[in-house]
């Protein structure tokens, strides 16, 4: 079951999915040893698990169908739709788990970069779907770290008009998620685990090291 700290609006929502499947892969994910391809796979595996608990909570309806055998009225997503939108560019490795759960979803990416005089996060690129504000949103990030992205990026978004967000990330420094919760209270969050705190350098410890080079296979700057 995950653990799911409930309180009523506007406190928000942090569920750390702490099933077994994830919990294990999420290990592997650490181990400095693993290849890019193994850690390709683990993170679509891994995303699709947490994206399963993210949608839980998605509004149904019933429509009417013919069975083989007989007229049934069934349930299915009403209404409103998903957008995926991925941070850059670790965020794009959520996505493909994301997408084989839902694969009707719009995608939107996000680019953001620290401006290294004030440490603000500036937008480099934007695109997202046209009826954006007509979909809920499920932002995806793998390290909530400091939190500066997340909550630069959910600010552009509530700017679209969104009103319904929810933080999908693998691994999360205490400090990234309070600035999320401080900033946008509104905002749930699904996260694989909850790790000790950030180093001098902004890396979740213990952690999985780049998310980014990892997946790509690029070299730790
Ligand atoms: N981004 C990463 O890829 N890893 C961290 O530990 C922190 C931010």
């Amino acid at each position: 079951m995950p653990q799911s700290s409930a309180s009523p609006r506007p406190a928000p929502i942090v569920t750390v999915v702490d099933h077994p499947l994830v919990l294990h892969k999420l290990s592997l994910m650490r181990a400095r040893e693993t290849s890019t391809s193994k850690f390709r796979q683990l993170m679509r595996e891994i995303s699709l698990l947490l994206g399963y608990e993210a949608t839980r909570d998605l509004a149904l309806e019933e429509i009417e169908i013919e069975t083989p055998l007989e007229t049934a009225r069934v349930p299915v997503i009403a209404g409103k739709k998903l957008c995926l939108v991925s941070i850059l560019r670790a965020g794009n490795g959520i996505l493909d788990g994301l997408l084989d759960l839902v694969p009707s979803a719009r995608v939107g990416h996000i680019g953001l970069y620290r401006e290294p005089r004030t440490l603000d996060a500036v937008e480099y690129y934007l695109k997202l779907p046209e009826d954006l504000p007509e979909r809920d949103v499920i932002l995806v990030d793998p390290m909530l770290a400091t939190g500066g992205s997340a909550v630069a990026a959910i600010t552009l978004l509530k700017q679209w008009g969104i009103r319904r967000i929810r933080f999908l990330s693998l691994i999360a420094a205490p400090e990234g998620v309070q600035a999320l919760n401080e900033a946008h209270p509104d905002v749930d969050i699904y996260l694989a685990a909850l790790d000790s705190h950030l180093n001098e350098l902004s890396y979740i410890v213990p952690g999985l090291g780049d998310a980014g080079d990892r997946q790509f296979g690029t070299p730790a700057e």
